[in-house]
């Protein structure tokens, strides 16, 4: 008897296994050929186009699918993957987390709350998180997309424990004083926006000057919390930031821990970059501190690895966490038992549909252990650390900032001083290696000099890849310099 109702599964499944097989085989090998790749290369007009055809409206087998993607796709992406990459920040994947993505939808579960494995992998991995950072057995956390999200939630708790009213019911507008959250001008952009999207504004972040290793000055940080008192407003969080995106530089944790303890201020961490130096015991002492904050943002997708997306807060006390944002509507009420009993995931944070993230992580950690991931992030700093010694010793190059972890700061300059002309030049250095799928830097200006950015935050990444780097910087750099007349 032929049955008229639909799904989204397939009559056979014949075809889709097969299929299924060829794709985790054509996996493979992306991934064990992805050095013999450009790391990034332009999208041809015809892959553009082949993007812009409108909604499908007629159904196309998954094969046709599939092999679509094969040829407009994979050749096109980011590259974070390739061990040259060193762009921005970012991590670089890795197949146990790939295949844990595939499981996590197969498994399908909303990871929103309920009774099921699912959850109880989402809290181990907090709570693996939580001994990793030296935080107690009874403080909260949530896995978030990102760091960017992850700070977002602790702002919030920290808001709403010094607004001074009770904001859910009243919001900031009746808020006694005017809150202040501190950070060094090397903070990341994501903190700025975070207070405006909460409706402090812009101005309620007040940017502290650093030392000549980009780190927070303690004493600027001081004259400022008095300062504002003095005028009305209330100091209510310092934003330490473990690793700074520029140039990873580790403010002084402790110091911050003092001032936040006397001044009774929230203590919070943006640990992204280096939270995870905790699981390297010889470079454990840079992020000394970390555990006495009242919360830490991280970042697995970056130096763990975890496919994205993957972010994770800590908040030392969880009454305040779950205060922030427990919410129920009459459709989704808890019960002592069945489905819904247990811990609510979705109470500690905003989004209330959430997906399996925890399962890439706790795949990737029981696999490889933390001991490992620490020897994958010295391995990062001390490739950093070679790469400042080959710049540091070639007169054409001109390092920029002091190598304080795995990011440096460098240029092309062979004796040229004028800051206009430098700017062009290594802009062209970082488009043509991009370009041509050499390598991928990125660049920043650091106290008004324009300069490659590379940092090291992959676990492909080899010594000879720098050695081919510079010499390519090198070679494109007297190329240049040439061709233009610099
Ligand atoms: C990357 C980063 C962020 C933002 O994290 P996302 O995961 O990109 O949202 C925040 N702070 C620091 C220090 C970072 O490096």
């Amino acid at each position: 008897m032929s049955n008229h109702e639909e799904s989204l599964d397939p009559n056979d499944w014949t075809l889709p296994r097969q299929l299924a097989h060829q794709m985790i085989d054509d996996a493979i090998t992306h991934i064990s050929e992805v050095r013999k790749r450009p790391v990034w290369q332009e999208m041809p007009d015809t892959v553009r186009a082949f993007f812009k055809s409108s909604v499908p409206s007629d159904p196309t087998s998954l094969e046709t699918v599939y092999a679509e993607l094969r040829e407009n796709l994979f050749p096109y992406s980011m590259g974070n993957i390739h061990p040259r990459f060193w762009g921005w920040y970012m991590g670089s994947s890795n197949f146990t987390g790939a295949l844990a993505d595939f499981l996590a939808a197969v498994d399908g579960s909303n990871l929103g709350g309920g009774n099921t494995a699912p959850a109880m992998i989402d809290i181990q991995v907090v709570d693996w998180f939580k001994e990793l950072m030296g935080f107690p057995e009874d403080a909260s956390g949530t896995l978030t997309s990102g760091g960017s999200m992850a700070n977002m939630v602790a702002l919030n708790v920290a808001r709403n424990a010094l607004a001074g009213v009770d904001v859910r019911a009243e919001g900031i507008m009746s808020m006694p004083q005017p809150l202040r959250f501190y950070a060094s001008n090397q903070v990341h952009s994501c903190h700025q926006k975070a207070l405006e999207t909460m409706g402090h504004g812009a101005k309620s972040l007040t940017e502290i000057s650093c030392d000549d290793h980009f780190r927070m000055d303690i004493s600027a940080l001081e004259k400022a919390i008095a300062q504002d008192r003095a005028n009305g407003i209330k100091p209510a969080c310092v934003i330490g930031t473990a690793g700074t995106t520029n140039t990873g530089a580790m403010d002084d944790l402790r110091a911050i821990a003092d001032i936040c303890k006397r001044e009774n201020m929230w203590f919070h961490v943006d640990g992204c970059i280096g939270a995870f130096l905790r699981l390297a015991p010889e470079y454990q002492h840079l992020v000394d501190g970390i555990h006495l904050a009242d919360s830490v943002a991280m970042d697995p997708h970056k130096w763990l690895h975890t496919p994205f997306e993957a972010g994770c807060v800590l908040v030392r006390d969880a009454q305040r966490h779950f205060n922030t944002f427990e919410m129920h509507g009459d459709y989704l009420q808890m019960q002592k038992r069945g489905l819904i009993a247990g811990k609510f995931l979705a109470d500690f944070g905003f989004e209330l549909s959430r997906g399996f993230k925890a399962l890439k992580i706790w795949m990737s950690l029981k696999e490889n252990g933390v001991e490992k991931m620490g020897r994958l992030i010295a391995q990062n700093i001390q490739q950093a650390q070679y790469l400042e010694q080959q710049v540091a010793s070639d007169p054409r190059l001109e390092l920029v900032a002091p190598v304080d972890l795995n990011i440096i700061c460098f240029r092309y300059a062979n004796g040229i001083t004028d800051e206009t002309q430098l700017k062009e030049l290594n802009t062209e250095i970082m488009l043509r290696l991009q370009e041509t799928g050499m390598a991928v830097p990125s660049d920043t200006t650091l106290a008004q000099k324009h300069c490659l950015r590379v940092a090291i935050n992959n676990h492909r990444t080899q010594r000879q890849d720098l050695d081919l780097f510079l010499e390519e910087v090198l070679r494109l750099g007297a190329k240049i310099e040439a061709e233009t007349g610099i």
